[in-house]
C-alpha cells in the first residue's frame, strides 16, 4: 500500500486529496489534512475520482468511424483518418471550414491549458467556441473593461470580511467559481462566528441562501436593476468612500449620475425586493469594517450578465472594500500572468468585436466567438461555413442552448474529432475519438483557477498512476503537426521545443517577470531535462511573484501558502490609462437597455433558471454509481402557488415550452423556489442513441438546454440567457410517460 497526494481537477476549488493506492489502482481516497489550502475538505466528487478512473466506460483506445459504426482503432490509423479527412476540407474549402469548441474541464487540465492555444494557432480559424460564453465570460468581459485585462477578477477575500453580499451564486454546491475556495460552507461559517453577516440574493432559496444571515428573492435576469439601486443609496446618502484606491479610479462622477435613475423605488417592483430592504442592504454594505460583493452564474448567463458583473465591482470601490483586505481583491498567482506591455501598472486594455460570426454577425470575445451561434454556423451554406468540428473535453449538446438545433446540425458536418474520455450526447456524433487520460493519470496544476484564489497559494501533483492512453499534449500537438502541414507522425518533441522557446521568449520581454531580459535558450537550459507541460510551468513558475520553481513544489505535495491576498493596484492594472475605469464606456452604453427594463410590466409569466448540485459538475460525473444514487435530482422546482394554478403536482411530470423546445420532467413543488420561477439543473438528458455511458442512461434526466433559447443574448459578451428564460408549464398527459418523452428530446 502506497499514499500519493493530488490535486483534485474536478472543480475549481482545487482541494488537496490523500489517495491509499494498492495493485495499481485506489483503494481509498480522503480530503488531504495537511493541503495548505483544503485542509482536509473534500466534496462526494472529489471522493468518487477513483470510480471515474475505473469506470469501464472511460475510453482507453481511439474510436474511428466505420460503416456509420464507431470502432476502436490505433492511434497512429486514428490520426491518419484525422489526417487525410481535415486536409481534403481544408483545401476545398478553407481553414475557416473548421470549428473548434473547448469544453469546461479544458480549464482544469494543464496540458489543454497550454498546448490548447498552440493548437488553436496553429489551426488558423477564427470559428472558435467554447463553455465561456454560456457560463463566466460576462464578468471577465467587465473586469477586462474596468481594469485591463479578463484575467484580473477580483475575489472576496472570504477569510476577512466581515459582510458578504452574494447575488446569483451557491458557493456551497460549487464551492466557489471565479472564486477559488475549498470549503465554502466552513468559510461562510466563519464570517458569521466572528460577528459577520452573509446575505443571499437569489430566486431560490439555494443551499448558501440556508447558511446565511438574511435570504431575498429576485426576479431572473434583475439584478442590474438592484445593484444600481444600491450604488445609488451609496451616493445619495453620501456614503462613498474609495479609500486608498481614489487616486487610481476614472469615472466616479459618471457612475454617479448614471445611478440617479435607479433609486430603489424605481427598482422594487422589477426586482421583487423592497425599497427599505434595498436601502438597508446598501447601508449595512457601506457600514461594514470590510465587505465584498460577489456574483456569479445568475448574475453572468442573463440579458445583464455585463452591466450586473461591472456594478458588483463598482459597489466594491465606492464603499472602499476595492483591493483591500477583507474587501474584494486581486489574487497574484504564482504562473500565468503577464505584462508584456513594456511598462508596469498599464496595458493595451480589452478589445472586443475584432471579427464578427459569419451569420447572425456576433461579435467575437476573448477570441471566441459565441456558441449560441455554433449551429446555425455549420448549418448556413457559403463561404466560411463549419464543415468540421474539433470538440476538446466538451458537451455541448447538453451544455449550450438549443440543443435539439446543434445536435441535428453536428450530424450534417463532414468530419468530427474529439478529445475526451467518453462516448457522450456530442462525442456520439464525432468520427474520431481521441481519448486523454484519467485525472489521476495526468499532472495537475491549475494554471487558469488559481488566478481566482482567495488565498495565494500554489499545488503540483504528477500523475498518480500509470496512463494507458498517451498524454492529452502529446495529442493536441499530433494534431498541431497536421495541422501545420507536418502529417499525421510530426516530431512532437520538436514542436514541443518551439512552443517552450516562445514561453520563453516571453517570460524574457515580461516586465513583470522574474526572467526579464534572460536569453530564452539559457531559460530552457535552466529547466532541462524537462518536457511538455512541466518544462513550461517550470518556466512561468521561475517568472512568478514568488520565483518558485516546479522543483520546490514537487517537494510540498500538500502546497506552498503564500499568504493571504495583498493589495496590488496599480500594479495589477493593464488599462491604458493605468486607472482603474469605473464608468468603462461599453458598460455606459449599455445603460438605457437596462433602464428601458424598467417599463416593462411584471405580467406572472413563469421564467426558468438553472441550478448547482454538489454532486454533478454540468454535464458529467453521471455515469459514477455513487454520485447518482438516490433522489433524481433532474426535477422542476415550481413554488407552490404556482403549482395550483396551473394543476401540477409534487412528483408527477410536467411539460416545459419555450421558444426553443420543450421537455418533460417531473415536478418538485417547493417555497424554496421564488413565485413565477421554474429551476431545472443543467447537465441532464443521457438516453439519446449511441451514448456510451451506462450508468448516466439509468439516470438520463433531462436536457434543460433543449429550453434555452440560442437568439436569447447578452449582448455585449454574446453569453447565452441561461437564467431567464420565459417559458411555460403544463402537466404532462398521464399516459405520456417520461421516459418517451424524454427519449423524443
Ligand atoms: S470541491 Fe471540487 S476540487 Fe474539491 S473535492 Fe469536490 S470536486 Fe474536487
Amino acid at each position: 500500500m502506497a499514499v500519493a497526494f493530488a490535486t483534485c481537477p474536478l472543480c475549481e476549488a482545487g482541494c488537496g486529496l490523500e489517495l491509499t493506492l494498492s495493485d495499481g489502482g485506489v483503494d481509498r481516497i480522503r480530503g488531504d489534512a495537511d493541503d495548505v489550502f483544503s485542509h482536509g475538505f473534500i466534496c462526494p466528487k472529489g471522493a468518487s475520482i477513483g470510480e471515474l478512473h475505473d469506470d469501464p466506460d472511460r475510453l482507453r483506445t481511439p474510436l474511428v468511424r466505420v460503416d456509420g459504426e464507431l470502432r476502436p482503432a490505433s492511434w497512429d490509423e486514428a490520426f491518419a483518418e484525422i489526417d487525410r479527412r481535415l486536409n481534403a476540407i481544408w483545401e476545398a474549402h478553407g481553414r475557416q471550414a473548421l470549428g473548434i469548441y473547448l469544453g469546461n474541464p479544458s480549464a482544469h487540465n494543464l496540458s489543454v491549458l497550454i498546448y490548447g492555444r498552440a493548437l488553436v494557432k496553429a489551426l488558423q480559424t477564427r470559428n472558435i467556441f467554447s463553455a465561456s460564453t454560456v457560463d463566466q465570460y460576462p464578468k471577465q468581459m467587465a473586469s477586462a473593461l474596468m481594469f485591463g485585462s479578463g484575467a484580473t477578477v477580483a475575489v472576496p477575500d472570504v477569510d476577512r470580511t466581515d459582510h458578504l453580499l452574494i447575488l446569483g451564486a451557491n458557493p456551497l454546491a460549487s464551492n466557489g467559481s471565479l472564486m477559488t475556495a475549498p470549503d465554502m460552507r466552513g468559510r461562510l461559517r466563519a464570517i458569521r462566528s466572528r460577528g459577520g453577516k452573509v446575505v443571499v440574493v437569489d430566486p431560490r432559496r439555494t443551499r448558501t441562501a440556508r447558511e446565511a444571515d438574511e435570504h431575498h428573492f429576485i426576479r431572473p435576469g434583475t439584478d442590474a436593476l438592484l445593484l444600481f439601486a444600491l450604488v445609488h443609496v451609496i451616493f445619495d446618502d453620501g456614503l462613498e468612500d474609495l479609500g486608498a484606491l481614489a487616486a487610481h479610479v476614472d469615472g466616479v462622477d459618471e457612475v454617479r449620475e448614471l445611478a440617479g435613475a435607479f433609486a430603489p423605488e424605481e427598482v422594487a417592483t422589477a426586482c421583487g425586493i423592497d425599497a427599505a430592504t434595498i436601502r438597508r442592504m446598501a447601508r449595512e454594505l457601506a457600514a461594514a469594517p470590510h465587505a465584498a460583493v460577489y456574483g456569479r452564474i445568475g448574475t453572468t448567463t442573463q440579458r445583464f450578465g455585463t452591466t450586473a458583473s461591472w456594478l458588483v465591482d463598482v459597489l466594491n470601490a465606492i464603499t472602499g472594500n476595492l483591493d483591500r483586505p477583507g474587501g474584494a481583491m486581486f489574487p497574484r498567482p504564482a504562473a500565468g500572468s503577464s505584462n508584456t506591455s513594456g511598462e508596469p501598472g498599464r496595458g493595451r486594455g480589452a478589445a472586443f468585436g475584432r471579427w464578427q460570426s459569419r451569420v447572425r454577425g456576433l461579435d467575437e470575445v476573448f477570441g471566441e466567438l459565441p456558441v449560441a451561434c455554433l449551429a446555425e454556423e455549420i448549418e448556413t451554406p457559403g463561404e466560411g461555413q463549419i464543415r468540421a468540428l474539433l470538440t476538446i473535453a466538451g458537451n455541448p449538446v447538453v451544455s449550450t442552448p438549443n440543443s435539439e438545433r446543434l445536435a441535428a446540425a453536428l450530424d450534417n458536418l463532414d468530419f468530427m474529432v474529439s478529445v475526451d474520455i467518453y462516448v457522450n450526447e456530442t462525442t456520439r456524433h464525432a468520427d474520431v475519438i481521441l481519448p486523454g487520460p484519467s485525472p489521476l493519470e495526468r499532472s495537475h496544476y491549475d494554471l487558469a483557477l488559481l488566478g481566482f484564489a482567495v488565498r495565494n497559494v500554489a499545488n503540483y501533483s504528477p500523475p498518480v498512476l500509470e496512463a494507458d492512453v498517451p498524454q492529452e499534449w502529446e495529442t493536441l500537438l499530433r494534431l498541431a503537426g497536421i495541422a501545420t502541414g507536418q502529417g499525421p507522425d510530426a516530431d512532437v518533441a520538436a514542436i514541443d521545443r518551439f512552443i517552450a522557446y516562445e514561453v520563453a521568449r516571453r517570460q524574457s520581454a515580461d516586465v513583470a517577470s522574474g526572467l526579464h531580459g534572460r536569453d530564452p535558450d539559457d531559460l530552457l537550459e535552466d529547466v532541462e531535462p524537462r518536457v511538455g507541460p512541466e518544462r513550461i510551468l517550470d518556466l512561468q513558475l521561475r517568472g512568478g511573484p514568488y520565483r518558485v520553481t516546479l522543483a520546490e513544489l514537487e517537494a510540498a505535495p500538500h502546497g506552498i501558502d503564500f499568504g493571504p491576498l495583498e493589495p496590488r493596484v496599480p500594479e495589477v492594472l493593464r488599462t491604458p490609462s493605468g486607472k482603474i475605469e469605473l464608468a468603462p464606456e461599453a458598460l455606459v452604453g449599455d445603460v438605457a437597455r437596462l433602464h428601458a427594463a424598467l417599463a416593462e410590466p411584471v405580467n406572472g409569466g413563469l421564467t426558468l433558471i438553472g441550478r448547482r448540485e454538489l454532486r454533478s459538475n454540468n454535464s458529467w460525473m453521471h455515469n459514477l454509481p455513487t454520485l447518482v444514487r438516490g433522489k433524481e435530482r433532474c426535477t422542476a422546482l415550481v413554488h407552490p402557488d404556482d403549482a395550483e394554478r396551473l394543476g401540477l403536482v409534487d412528483g408527477a411530470a410536467a411539460v416545459v415550452r419555450s421558444r426553443a423546445g420543450e421537455i418533460v420532467v417531473p415536478v418538485e413543488v417547493t417555497e424554496d423556489v421564488m413565485l413565477g420561477v421554474v429551476s431545472i439543473p443543467h447537465g441532464w438528458g443521457h438516453d439519446l442513441p449511441g451514448v456510451g455511458l451506462s450508468v448516466a442512461g439509468e439516470h438520463a434526466g433531462t436536457n434543460s438546454n433543449v429550453l434555452a433559447d440560442e437568439l436569447l443574448l447578452e449582448p455585449l459578451s454574446g453569453t447565452a440567457v441561461l437564467n431567464g428564460i420565459p417559458v411555460e408549464l403544463e402537466p404532462a398527459h398521464p399516459r405520456v410517460r417520461l421516459t418517451e418523452r424524454a427519449g423524443h428530446t
